[in-house]
């Protein structure tokens, strides 16, 4: 066994659909598998049945989080018609930026007014960042929203190799932007769709392996600066039937397929530790979980799904694969939460 002691992992985009869903996933399951990958802080997005886009919804939110096994925290909402509860959302500790969906996604808070856009982005007080939903032509826009009200931008979940031209030339042009991917398109084509089905379906949706090149090297170059799960789970039913819901689990997978990365030698073991900890850690503004670090198994491997999950959604688009990098140890403020690879907080 070959230990090597990491800080606790940040995903700032989950999915943990609780109120609303849980029998997709809940706050304490999804911190088990968050826990299980490694992750002791991540962000929840705001797309619940009743959205949270007003702070009676984010204080529901923040009291059912008590029952996770890590730090939860919180991304806000907005529909473009709740201005008033913005400057409010964006003053409490608990929230680290506002999501705004450019594009149809789960959920009923796409915004595609311009109208609507200006008003929001003139009313989130500068600071937090505001992450967007927002493929191709909406990206555009959304840079030029941000660019005029001086807001930091933060681009969810990067899929094609033109969104990642996009972000290179407005870091050039000296605009406060970052940019997230999930490990699934940085694995994944479309191709996938063949042989998954609907365990392949999510938005934005798998692409080209131009793509998914453009990606790897977005990653290594630092214009894509973190690793984000967009874990969004779904029952297997929900996945099996004709019409699948979109979305894939992430938080028990995503840290073993970055450590196959260095194996590989797509990414350096120094460029993992910052797309999965540090520059999440800076970019929003994480504060310190102070005696807080995961041991991880650099030589085990891992098959998805043997042995189960944690995540309710019970799945993955990675079932059957082998991976390297076995989570041993969780400790968050020194409490022991994973012993031996197996939770026990
Ligand atoms: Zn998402």
């Amino acid at each position: 066994m070959a230990l090597k002691k990491l800080p606790g992992l940040i995903d700032v985009h989950v999915h943990l659909r609780e109120p609303g869903a849980t029998q997709k996933e809940d706050f304490y399951t999804g911190s088990r598998a968050a826990v299980k990958g490694g992750i002791t802080f991540m962000i929840d997005m705001p797309n619940n049945p009743t959205p949270t886009i007003s702070i009676e919804r984010l204080d529901e939110k923040v009291e059912l989080s008590k029952k996770g096994l890590c730090d939860i925290r919180f991304h806000f909402g907005t529909n473009g018609k709740n201005l008033d509860e913005l400057p409010k959302a964006a003053a409490r500790p608990e929230v680290f930026g506002l999501k705004i969906y450019c594009n149809h996604t789960t959920g009923e808070m796409l915004i595609d007014d311009p109208v609507l856009l200006q008003g929001v982005y003139s009313s989130w007080p500068v600071g937090k960042p505001i992450l967007v939903h927002a493929e191709g032509e909406q990206l555009a826009q959304a840079i030029t929203l941000a660019t005029t009200h001086g807001q930091r931008l933060h681009v969810c979940h990067i899929t094609q190799a033109s969104e990642v031209e996009m972000v290179r030339d407005a870091k050039k042009n000296g605009l406060s932007i970052s940019a997230g991917v999930c490990p699934h398109h940085l694995y994944m084509t479309g191709e996938a769709r063949e042989r998954l089905k609907g365990f392949a379906v999510m938005k934005p949706p798998l692409g080209t392996p131009e793509d998914k090149a453009a990606l790897w090297a977005g990653l290594a170059d630092g214009t894509i600066d973190m690793v984000e799960t967009d874990h969004a789970p779904h029952t297997r039913a929900e996945k099996e039937q004709e019409n699948p819901s979109f979305g894939v689990t992430g938080l028990e997978t995503s840290f073993s397929l970055m450590w196959k990365a260095v194996q590989d030698g797509l990414i350096t073991e120094e460029r993992l530790i910052e797309v999965m900890y540090s520059a999440a850690k800076k970019i929003f503004n994480i504060p310190e979980q102070e005696d807080t670090y995961i041991e991880v198994d650099s030589e085990a491997t891992w098959v998805v799904g043997e042995g189960g999950y944690e995540t309710k959604a019970n799945s993955s688009p990675f079932e059957g694969m082998e991976l390297p990098g076995k989570v041993m140890t969780v400790v968050i403020r020194g409490k022991k939460v994973v012993e031996d690879g197996s939770i026990v907080g």
